[in-house]
């Protein structure tokens, strides 16, 4: 009856939340990752995966941005930069 109006509940997961990034984007350097999983933990958006040592990354569809996993790295394997590198 409220036809398009209403849709299904979601997650970030579903829908691609990195449109909304502004500015930043991590990058996974691969270099001294000691496999931790601290960034893991502290993505609010839940895109980043990896197994083994220096084999972390993000998905770009749904990262914001905010930065977390560059500030939670103990190793400094992961940098903010601009969005366009
Ligand atoms: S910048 Fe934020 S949203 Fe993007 S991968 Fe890192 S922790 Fe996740
Ligand atoms: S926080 Fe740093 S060292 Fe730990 S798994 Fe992530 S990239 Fe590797």
């Amino acid at each position: 009856m409220f036809g398009p109006l209403i849709s299904k509940p979601s997650t970030s997961k579903a829908n691609k939340t990195g449109s909304w990034r502004v500015e930043h984007k991590p990058k996974f350097l691969k270099k001294d990752c000691i496999a931790c999983k601290m960034c893991v933990l502290i993505c609010p958006e839940a895109c980043i995966t990896g197994e083994a040592k220096n084999t972390y990354d993000y998905d770009s569809n749904f990262c914001k941005g905010c930065g977390n996993c560059a500030a939670v790295c103990p190793k400094k394997d992961i940098l903010m930069v601009k969005e366009e590198e």
